[in-house]
């Protein structure tokens, strides 16, 4: 096989110093199979400090393209600006289901949906706004809606979910974090939720003081198989990009 597919000579990774979260090297002349010379400076401005974020700043002066494969340079003007940026960003992730019942609403996104069964919880079972609470506190490294809302206080029986999420992105905020971007998918074989879509945004950009633009909301059946596709139950997973930073 390697005969066959010979593999490219690689150029020869520039030497390490030691140190974990930073290095400063050049990289002259790295060659390329085929005769054609890469030239790749590479600079690193800063090394962060155990503890911060761990972001490495490189520029790029020149690349050169060898053969047909190219080189991307990248030119960042100011380390600082990387490096904060880059290590202020977090992404977090949230999945919840809930059984399918009678004699209960459905809710989602904050919209009542008519339908022959609803979501069954503690809460009013929103399922997609806990989704989005469990994303974004995961993201905060905050914990998650079960500890912050326990199903075994009374408190929360009955609990508007979007009251909850409120809550939850207040808390985010007050750790520093600004919500840049929420994207959600609702798994459900009945009913067709795609005419409360947008009804389910508004409601979700509202209460996140997001753009309407910055929160995304798809709905899929999963083509009658499993607990969902059983009607049985709805899922939904979310996903949360936090900031905290000064973009
Ligand atoms: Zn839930």
């Amino acid at each position: 096989m390697t005969e066959k597919f010979p593999m490219p000579k690689m150029p020869a990774m520039p030497e390490v110093p030691e140190g974990i979260w930073g290095f400063r090297d050049a990289v002259d002349k790295a060659g390329v199979e085929g005769g054609a010379e890469t030239a790749v400076k590479r600079e690193v401005g800063e090394a962060n400090k155990a503890g911060e974020a761990s972001v490495t700043a490189v520029e790029v002066g020149e690349a050169n393209k060898a053969g047909e494969a190219s080189v991307t340079a990248v030119e960042v003007g100011e380390t600082e600006i990387a490096a904060t940026l880059l290590g202020g960003l977090r992404i977090g992730l949230g999945y919840d289901v809930h059984a399918l019942v009678e004699g209960r609403k459905l809710i989602l996104g904050g919209v009542n949906i008519p339908h022959a069964k609803g979501l069954d919880g503690h809460s009013d079972a929103d399922v997609l706004a806990h989704a989005v609470a469990d994303a974004l506190l995961g993201a905060s490294r905050a914990g998650d809606i079960g500890k912050l809302f326990p199903d075994t206080d009374p408190t929360y029986a009955g609990a508007d979910s979007l009251v909850l999420l409120g809550h939850v992105a207040a808390l985010v905020r007050e750790e520093g974090f600004e919500i840049m971007d929420v994207d959600c998918v609702i798994a459900a074989q009945n009913p067709k939720l795609s005419p409360y879509r947008d009804a389910m945004r508004a409601n979700l950009s509202k209460v996140l003081a997001l753009s309407i633009d910055s929160v995304g909301i798809k709905a899929t059946t999963t083509e009658h198989l499993g607990f969902v596709g059983r009607e049985e139950g709805i899922s939904a997973q979310a996903v949360c990009l936090l900031c905290r930073c000064s973009c």
